[in-house]
């Protein structure tokens, strides 16, 4: 099926039982605007960009129309809410479709901030402009750092306010994932006590993302295994440019690996493992040096929806499956010491005092409270001291360690030099700096701030002007403290 603007839907997931989603249309807005239009994205997944880039995109993606071959619907899941059980579902996304690209990925284009849905339970539906504006930036610049994560393909003004603390301007994002298969599905498919749904949801998953999988010696153990690989991977990469996610409930961790759902998510100024933004973690489950455990634990929950899958006798399923999620703490540290080595540009085979070194800098990061990226960005090239205020003393003692240990690399300093500068991005987006561009756009409609901080974003491993303002860490005037949830 495709039409005048590309579509090419084949949607698998509306062939599951029907027990695992609700066919639910978008609900029309008063007047859909395209705010944001992502022409790299609509190439990639086929779409006619030229066509859809204006009142035709405005339509689509504001949930006016649906597209030819869309069979818009709900997904239900369950999930670990800050460790409590709960029913939940799409209670204001709507998948279109899935898009078969030109090649032959399969994306989900789902709109968020679509309209109310069977899984609304008492909310409307729709999503205010500053939060969808922030997921669209801050996924788009996830992205741009080489991180696995959904995306967004537009955002639609919607012409009608919604109701939050205040009336504040709706809209609609165009989310693009690998799939939006969750570890709430399969808590949801579980809690259903239907052992046909939970196989079909399995088998579907490893179609869908794991094909190689299917011949395994135990295919949800070894579903298991990938799944808790890409997020060792995908935990690591968010350590490494200091990324914290801020609601990592069971239902906002996928299977494809993917980031998924930008609420409250911030990036780190300055460096501290108990950094946390959202103003609804009270306790700070979601900090940013909490992220490791918490994957593990959520890894768990998903462990546990296996069970019947893994084994007929279930306490040798329980046994296995806890075997490997034991194995979690060894594969992250191993990781995360190689990708911590890349940060500071350690090659060849890992010293005794190699961890030393990493954690001491980070200490010293910590009592001085110092920005985590230009910290580590400002190291590229300065294997040899400039007598800038950055070498402080307490520095300068564990800059000569550097310095020995960069003179023991096997590769000349070039190599070093090109790996940093690929572990280290010049570039983040800064709480402040976000928070200003959806100032301008809520409150004044001004889009350019954004589309300017977007432009920034879209190339964070590249050296930057030394006055470039989207490198400067934030003034105590500027510091945000807290980011809000804000749907
Ligand atoms: P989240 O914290 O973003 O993972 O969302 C938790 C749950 O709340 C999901 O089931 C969402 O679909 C639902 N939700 C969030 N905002 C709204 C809203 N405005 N209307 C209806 N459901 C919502
Ligand atoms: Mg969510
Ligand atoms: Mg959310």
């Amino acid at each position: 099926m495709s039409n005048d603007f590309g579509f090419h839907f084949d949607n698998s997931y509306a062939r599951l039982p029907e027990a695992l989603f609700a066919r639910t249309d978008p609900q029309p807005v008063a007047e859909p605007s395209l705010l944001l239009w992502n022409a790299p994205l609509a190439e990639a997944l086929g779409l006619d960009g030229a066509a859809l880039n204006g009142a035709a995109g405005a339509v689509l993606f504001g949930g006016n129309q649906v597209p030819a071959g869309g069979e818009p619907l709900a997904q239900a899941y369950a999930g670990h809410q800050f460790g409590n059980p709960t029913m939940l579902g799409d209670g204001r996304a709507i998948l279109l479709g899935e898009q078969i690209t030109p090649h032959g990925e399969r994306r989900d284009i789902q709109l968020k901030g679509g309209g109310r849905t069977p899984f609304s339970r008492g909310g409307d539906g729709r999503a205010a402009l500053g939060p969808m504006l922030r997921e669209y930036l801050i996924s788009e610049a996830m992205h741009a750092l080489g991180i696995p994560t959904t995306r967004g393909l537009a955002v639609v003004g919607n012409g009608e306010p919604v109701l939050r603390d205040t009336a504040v301007p709706g809209a609609v994002l165009t989310r693009v994932a690998a799939s939006h298969l969750r570890v709430g599905t399969f808590q949801y498919a579980a809690a259903r006590r239907d052992p046909d749904l939970l196989r079909a949801l399995f088998d579907y998953t490893l179609e869908r993302h794991y094909p190689d999988l299917k011949d395994a010696d135990n295919p949800a153990l070894a579903l298991l295994d990938a799944v808790m690989e890409r997020h060792i991977d995908l935990v690591v990469a968010w350590m490494r440019v200091g990324f914290i996610h801020g609601v990592l409930n069971t239902d906002n961790v996928t299977l494809s690996g993917e980031t998924i759902d930008y609420g409250p998510c911030a990036f780190m100024d300055v460096y501290h493992p108990d950094t946390v933004f959202s103003s609804i973690d009270q306790r700070g489950r979601y900090a940013y040096g909490n992220q490791p455990v918490i994957t593990q634990w959520n890894l768990a929950r998903l462990a546990e929806t296996l069970v019947p899958l893994i084994g007929d006798d279930s306490e040798a399923a329980v046994a296995r499956a806890e075997a490997l999620l034991g194995e979690f703490g060894g594969r992250y540290e191993q990781r995360w010491r190689a990708m911590m080595a890349d940060k500071l540009g350690l090659l060849g085979e890992q010293e005794e005092g190699d961890r030393a070194l990493v954690d001491d800098l980070l200490d010293w990061m910590r009592r001085e409270r110092v920005d985590y990226t230009n910290t580590f960005r400002g190291l590229i090239g300065r294997a040899v001291p400039d007598g800038e205020a950055f070498y402080q003393d307490a520095f300068l003692d564990w800059h000569r360690r550097w310095r020995d240990r960069l003179g023991r690399n096997p590769e000349p300093d070039s190599v070093a030099e090109a790996r940093m500068r690929a572990a280290n991005p010049a570039v983040i987006p800064r709480n402040h700096q976000v928070e200003a561009a959806l100032n301008a756009a809520q409150r004044d409609d001004d889009l350019a701030p954004t589309r300017a901080l977007l432009d920034a974003l879209a190339n964070p491993y590249e050296d930057r002007a030394l006055d470039d303002p989207y490198t400067r860490p934030p003034t105590d005037q500027e510091r945000v403290l807290r980011t809000f949830c804000g749907t």
